[in-house]
């Protein structure tokens, strides 16, 4: 064994010993887990070795820790590799998958589902690295490095008066792509991970395949769009870009309105909105949020509302405009303005949930929704920094958009609804889930089911949810699982990594 192995296994050794306790350890983990992550990071420090490959240092430590939610910034992987390159990637998976190791991978960090961005006693694969960002005016694309953040994009892309179909959210990431993708470009131009034009993805095997709509590997393609984490690991996204013009392209109308009361009027007018807004050039986000603190609650309301012209339609947003509020920033605005609404959003250092509902655009269903979240806050208020009750509206624009494109693996049906985010924040001094935060999560999922027939965000779910058997028979589920077998047959990824279930 080269000297250089040796070196790197005595460096492990710390990582493996200061395994912590209260991070449960992946279902399946023992010691022979132990061994076949030791065996698959020496393996490769030996081949691709330091800095790319490390188990402990300043690197190492800011990489373990920086996951957003707390809950995945306390498990230490055995070792965590940076890659520079799809060929890194390449390395990586198969000695991963030769050694039988546990593995993550993670970009952006925002996943609020605990051990899917991360893993303990495995090899996390982490894209700090592979930040760059790219527009291509011949082949009018645009090239996103897994490690992309949302803000970076639109800030390196607006002088060339291009924006990719991203997040709301400055610091989430790519990872955003492979959930399906709620943008302010949706309702225009689909799900983000409609907008796909070319992907390189690394199998689990080690091999690496560029993936099309037309290509022989279309149904991978396909399946990447909702598909998670399952499908292989994405080292390169090529996608349609929307010309949107640059900062100076005023073109749009919009902003944030707060409110601080007047629930009922404001989901009655998200409901109304849901049902009958179908105009690809209207997208709204609306945000029901209890700030708790010193067991006392503060309501605040965000309303945000934009038109791709030069007024906001009072036939669209009216009802919002005549609810009195608090302040409003309403006004013309660039696209990238749009995407710098909601800033950065990259706090850490705190415990986060998440959970998923889908709703049809119906006064009654928006309220009880509403009210089950609010006796759950109420309830269990000393738990909570924040508690949230968000709804997008996913007009039949945004349906068609995705179809136009081959469709996706969410296979949402015709009509608009609207994707409900259930989120808790939870109090400082908070690093797990209380069993009592967890059932009362779980009892307000089954009072706010989806509307039938509606697909979860696998996004914005608690990892207990069906969000794979929520896509639906035919096009949905069964053709995941069928192209799931083909791409990884011996199931290495459910066995290895933790992730939506249903494969
Ligand atoms: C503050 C905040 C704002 C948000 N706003 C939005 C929004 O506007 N629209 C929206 O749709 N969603 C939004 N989300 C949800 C967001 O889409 C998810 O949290 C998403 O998973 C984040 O991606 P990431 O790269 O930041 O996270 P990560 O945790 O790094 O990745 C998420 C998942 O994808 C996997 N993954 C990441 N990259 C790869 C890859 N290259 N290959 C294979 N698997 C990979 C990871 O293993 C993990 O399971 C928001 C979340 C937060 C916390």
């Amino acid at each position: 064994m080269a000297v250089a192995a040796i070196h790197f296994i005595a460096a492990l050794v710390p990582a493996v010993l200061a395994t912590q306790s209260k991070v449960p350890l992946f279902p399946r983990s023992n010691a022979t887990t132990h061994i076949a992550a030791i065996r698959a990071c020496t393996q490769l420090g030996a081949s691709l070795g330091a800095p790319v490959v490390q188990s402990s240092g300043p690197d190492y430590e800011f990489a373990a820790t920086h996951a957003w939610n707390l809950q995945n910034a306390e498990y230490q992987p055995t070792c965590i590799v940076f890659p520079r390159t799809s060929l890194d990637v390449q390395v990586a998976m198969k000695a991963i998958f030769d050694a039988k190791s546990h593995y993550a991978v993670q970009a952006g960090s925002h996943s609020a589902m605990k051990g899917w961005n991360t893993v303990q006693d495995g090899v996390l694969i982490t894209f700090s690295n592979m930040q760059n960002v790219s527009y291509n005016p011949v082949r009018d694309s645009i090239t996103l490095e897994p490690g992309t953040h949302w803000h970076d994009a639109a800030t390196a892309l607006e002088p060339q008066g291009v924006a990719p179909v991203g997040g709301r959210v400055g610091d989430v990431g790519t990872g955003l792509l492979l959930g399906g993708g709620l943008s302010w470009l949706s309702p225009s131009h689909g799900y983000a991970a409609d907008m796909f034009k070319e992907l390189d993805v690394v199998l689990t095997t080690g091999k690496m395949v560029t993936a099309t709509a037309s290509n022989e590997y279309s149904d991978l393609f396909r399946a990447l769009k909702g598909g998670g984490n399952r499908f292989g690991i994405v080292t390169r996204y090529e996608v349609y870009p929307v010309h949107t013009g640059t900062q100076d392209n005023k073109t749009w109308t919009g902003g944030m309105i707060i409110y601080n009361s007047s629930a009922e009027a404001l989901l009655n007018a998200t409901a109304r909105y849901t049902r009958e807004v179908n105009d690809p050039k209207a997208v709204l986000l609306v945000s029901f949020i209890n700030l708790i603190a010193n067991g006392t609650l503060s309501p605040v309301y965000l309303v945000t509302p934009f038109y791709n012209g030069p007024e906001l339609p009072a036939d669209i947003f009216g009802d919002f405009l005549s609810i009195p509020a608090v302040s409003s920033t309403l006004g013309p605005m660039s696209y990238y303005d749009v995407s710098e609404t909601l800033g950065l959003g990259d706090d850490r250092g705190s415990v986060q949930h998440f959970g998923a509902s889908a709703l049809v655009g119906n006064e009654d269903l928006f309220l009880e929704a509403f009210k089950h979240w609010s006796n759950l806050t109420t309830a269990l208020l000393d738990n909570f920094a924040m508690t949230t009750l968000a709804f997008t509206p996913i007009p039949d624009s945004q349906i068609q958009a995705g179809r136009a494109r081959g469709g996706n693996s969410i296979n949402p049906p015709s009509g608009g609804f609207a994707a409900v985010q259930i989120y808790e924040q939870l109090a400082a001094g908070i690093d797990d889930i209380p069993p009592d935060v967890q059932r009362g999560a779980d009892i307000l999922f089954t009072q706010t089911p989806p509307s039938a027939g509606l697909p979860l965000y696998l996004n914005e779910c608690d990892r207990g949810q069906k969000v794979f058997q929520s896509y639906g028979e035919g096009q949905g589920l069964r053709q995941l699982q069928e192209t799931y077998a083909k791409y990884d047959p011996t199931r290495f990824n459910v066995e290895h990594s933790q992730g939506p279930e249903g494969l």
